[in-house]
């Protein structure tokens, strides 16, 4: 019990210098040393257990920073400590009271603007502040292993919602959907259990799941993840490698394991036409999946010279805001009862979809088409 912190200081450094002296253990001599963490009290603290827990918390910090240390709790600290114990609790109340929603981002073909599938991305209703990205909750979720429950239910749900959509709308037996694996749930051993029975569940075909991991699976544990990868493409899933090009650099990998599809990331796409650099490494990497007998898929596309511009490259499928944003299920339901025309299957229409002119009435198309709902 002190004063304020600067007491706290001054006894720290006495306990520290206190214990740099060796002490005699028979004719031995021993060292010890010590990591502290101080955490001034105010009236915020309810109990003296979340004052020692803001201790503890200051005492890693010291002993992160080295030996033989001491760290003062601060407002810094106390504020990043607070907000996420808040989501932290939140995202418990979130899952028991059903508060996460899946969106779905159309993916097409560039060529003929034909709808492939959807990319699943997750969405936080949240009780008071609204519609959340999950650049506000994923961390935190990831941090404590939320995302296991999370990205659990999201992959039942998911599954379930592409198989209403096969059955209920003509033309849409062949669409897939895309699901992301956080790192954490790609390592979790019962990963392939838990999308086998995902696919029994929703009465799904493997072909119709895509998963889309980063390449930063392959860094702690490539065995591992080697592993798991043979396990799903085993169960006949596609798989994707999300964010391509911006994480682990080692191309070795991309030859050994059973990838079928790179994701260009964003940042690459927004500015190709004006940055040479970055229309020199889409161009690599469409060549480079091309010659490993994978696809590409463009991310965040959002204008028609993009479009024209990955085309001409020879790249796959796009999705970005030029197609559609990510859309509720609700949405995508009227899209498909306004619209099933336009979702025969590719490869029924005929060769003449390449002339140009048609080309851009297809573009236009594609875009009025989700434009409508
Ligand atoms: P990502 O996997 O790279 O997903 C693509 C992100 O780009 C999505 O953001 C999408 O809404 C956004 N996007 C698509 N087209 C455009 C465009 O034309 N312009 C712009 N500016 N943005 C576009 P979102 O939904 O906010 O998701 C952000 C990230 O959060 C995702 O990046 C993914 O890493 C992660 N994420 C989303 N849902 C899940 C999930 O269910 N599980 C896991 N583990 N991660 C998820
Ligand atoms: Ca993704
Ligand atoms: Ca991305």
């Amino acid at each position: 019990q002190t004063q304020d912190s600067e007491d706290a200081v001054e006894v720290a450094e006495r306990i520290l210098a206190e214990l740099m002296r060796p002490v005699r253990l028979g004719d031995n001599e021993i060292y010890t040393n010590a990591s502290i963490g101080i955490a001034p009290g105010h009236a915020d603290y309810a109990t003296t257990e979340e004052l020692l827990r803001d201790a503890d918390t200051a005492m890693y910090r010291a002993k992160a920073a080295g030996k033989a240390g001491y760290v003062v709790f601060d407002q810094d600290m106390y504020a990043r400590a607070r907000s996420r114990l808040r989501v932290e609790t939140e995202l418990r109340q979130a899952l028991d009271n059903h508060e996460f929603r899946v969106f779905y981002q159309p993916i097409v073909t560039l060529e003929q603007g034909r709808l492939l599938g959807f990319e699943a991305l997750i969405r936080w209703q949240h009780p008071t502040r609204g519609l959340l990205s999950p650049e506000e909750f994923l961390l935190v979720a990831e941090e404590t292993g939320l995302i296991l429950p999370i990205g659990w239910w999201l992959l039942h749900e998911a599954c379930g919602q592409l198989k209403r959509w096969r059955q209920r709308h003509p033309g849409a037996h062949s669409l897939t959907v895309a699901v992301n694996l956080a790192h954490k749930q790609f390592m979790y051993a019962g990963l392939p259990q838990q999308v086998s029975e995902s696919l029994r569940a929703a009465d799904l075909s493997a072909d119709g799941l895509h998963l889309e991991i980063t390449e930063t699976v392959f860094l702690e544990n490539p065995k591992a993840a080697e592993n798991t990868l043979r396990k799903l493409k085993a169960l006949g899933i596609v798989l994707h490698l999300d964010d391509f090009g911006t994480g682990y650099s080692s191309l070795n990998y991309l030859s050994v394991l059973p990838l079928d599809t790179l994701k260009i990331d964003r940042s690459f796409v927004r500015d190709m036409q004006e940055n040479p650099k970055h229309a020199a490494i889409v161009r690599t990497i469409v060549e480079l999946a091309r010659d490993l007998g994978m696809e590409t898929v463009a991310e965040g596309v959002e204008t028609v010279d993009q479009l024209r511009m990955l085309e001409r490259l020879g790249c796959h499928y796009g999705q970005g805001h030029l197609f559609a944003p990510a859309l509720d299920s609700d949405r995508v339901d009227k899209l498909f009862d306004r619209a099933n025309l336009e979702l025969v299957p590719a490869g029924e229409v005929g060769p003449e979809v390449h002339a140009g002119a048609l080309r851009a009435g297809l573009i236009k198309r594609t875009r009025d088409f989700f434009r409508r709902v």
